[in-house]
């Protein structure tokens, strides 16, 4: 046997790293401590010695056994197209969307075997499905609205269902697709009772967030968190008691699997203990309690305004994607400087909307079938749907394939160890009925950033910061 690291791992000082997906029982564990010797052992191998002349110890013996190292002639490969990728045989995932998969004896991905416990988690975030009318104040609740099938199903849904005051806020991005901005002209001429906020960066700002973001992430995607140091005020202003995100329900999963949230996180009694601190600590330092989802609002707002939430240390957290949306806010000083203050000012007075979500599953008898949805949406919102066919995940911003491809190619190179986030998206959505797996594969095939050669909307992502 000639030794080498299996595909896919890859030795940082002594850790060794998983850029992949990983079998149950190991999806959620993609890095090993070893020793140094153990690592040096590792470093030494030259892919022509057999293991015979090396040194060996009872770690190098335990990554042979777990097939991580390997012998030269066994080591795998990533398919160079999706036409000799091995898919999922439930779902839409395969070797080329998601370099590293691997698929368990039955041929099913790590998401689809771990779907039966999953299935029950809801969300980080407090999940509220009836929003109580409030006369007190003029809203009842805000959205952030886009135009995209996702955003529009929520408006629906809170003001023709539960029939209430809604402020749909929209961040008008220079990547909106003239679909959504059709849609939401037709929207505000629909839903008379809801009040339209729309609202732009100026040009310098935009351009220096968009730069930095590029820098940082190769694409300028970052939908929709401009939006919350643009609206702050407003929601501040009106009282706003809910700011209701109305996720796909594939997205709180999807952070699971790439480790952005572990898993503790979902758990409610963690959650109810978690907040009982905060509000200790809150109230040692003589600030007001918050409740629920005012908290998780707390913290994603410090995170954009400072990089990290106040009382938390940055070990603790891993979200690189916050950080760098961050670090990007942070270059329109003047911009930023205001809303720093302003969220300073929002955790002594506790003015600040609970963060909800609405999960579309519960709310749904047949779950949140997309080709239902947009037949409704079409009908009761005057929607309009992409001009493309089979456009199903994000149908509002024209720039979408230039995430997935700069997320998929940053992983492929084993630079980031985010696995692209519509890649889990997608297989996730098929396990929850969203859409079929063969509409899945063909939305992938024909219709995505999964591929080597750019984007043709890379051109208009340019241009927006050049
Ligand atoms: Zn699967
Ligand atoms: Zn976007």
């Amino acid at each position: 046997m000639i030794p080498v690291l299996e595909n896919r791992w890859l030795l940082n000082d002594t850790v060794l790293k998983y850029y992949g997906l990983r079998k149950k029982p190991y999806t959620f564990k993609n890095t090993i401590k070893i020793s140094v010797s153990t690592s040096n052992i590792i470093k030494s191998f030259d892919g022509i010695k057999d293991m015979s002349e090396y040194r060996t110890n009872y770690q190098i013996k335990k990554l042979i056994r777990d097939k991580i190292i390997i012998d030269i002639h066994s080591k795998k490969s990533v398919p160079e197209t999706i036409d000799s990728a091995v898919f999922c045989t439930n779902c839409c995932s395969n070797d080329y969307i998601i370099p590293g998969l691997e698929l368990n004896n039955e041929g099913l991905c790590p998401v689809c075997a771990n779907m039966s416990s999953l299935k029950k988690l809801k969300d980080v975030l407090p999940v509220v499905n009836t929003i109580s009318h409030n006369d007190a104040s003029v809203f009842d609740v805000a959205l952030f609205y886009t135009g995209g099938k996702d955003s529009t199903f929520l408006l629906y849904y809170l003001t023709q269902v539960l029939r209430l005051k809604v402020l749909a806020l929209t961040w008008h991005t220079p990547f909106m697709s003239s679909n959504s901005i059709t849609s939401m002209k037709n929207a505000q001429r629909i839903f008379t009772n809801t009040n339209f906020i729309s609202k732009k960066l100026t040009s310098d700002d935009q351009k220096a967030i968009y730069k930095k973001s590029y820098e940082l992430m190769k694409n300028t995607c970052i939908c929709p968190f401009a939006a919350y140091p643009l609206f702050i005020d407003d929601l501040r202003n009106f009282n706003v008691k809910y700011l209701v995100l109305g996720n796909e329900p594939a997205q709180p999963i999807n952070l699971l699997f790439n480790r952005l949230s572990p898993k503790i996180l979902y758990n409610p009694i963690f959650q109810t203990i978690y907040r009982t601190l905060y509000n200790i600590i809150r109230i040692f330092r003589g600030k007001k309690k918050l409740i629920k989802g005012q908290i998780e609002m707390l913290l994603l707002l410090e995170t954009l305004a400072f990089g990290k939430p106040d009382y938390i240390k940055t070990n603790t957290i891993r979200n690189p994607l916050i950080r760098n949306i961050h670090e990007s806010l942070k270059q329109a000083e003047i911009f930023m400087g205001k809303f720093q203050q302003t969220v300073k000012q929002s955790s002594i007075d506790g003015n600040i909307p609970a963060l909800i979500h609405i999960d579309f599953n519960e709310i749904l008898p047949d779950g949140y079938v997309w080709k239902d949805i947009k037949t409704l949406l079409k009908e009761k919102a005057g929607w309009n749907d992409s001009s493309k066919e089979n456009i199903s995940l994000h149908t509002s911003c024209q720039i979408e394939k230039c995430k997935e491809f700069s997320q998929y190619q940053s992983f492929k190179d084993m630079n980031s160890d985010i696995i692209p986030f519509s890649a889990l998206e997608l297989s996730i959505a098929v396990n929850l009925g969203s859409l079929t797996r063969e509409d899945a594969i063909r939305e992938i095939k024909f219709n995505s950033g999964f591929s080597d050669t750019a984007p043709a909307e890379t051109e208009i992502m340019k241009n927006a910061f050049m």
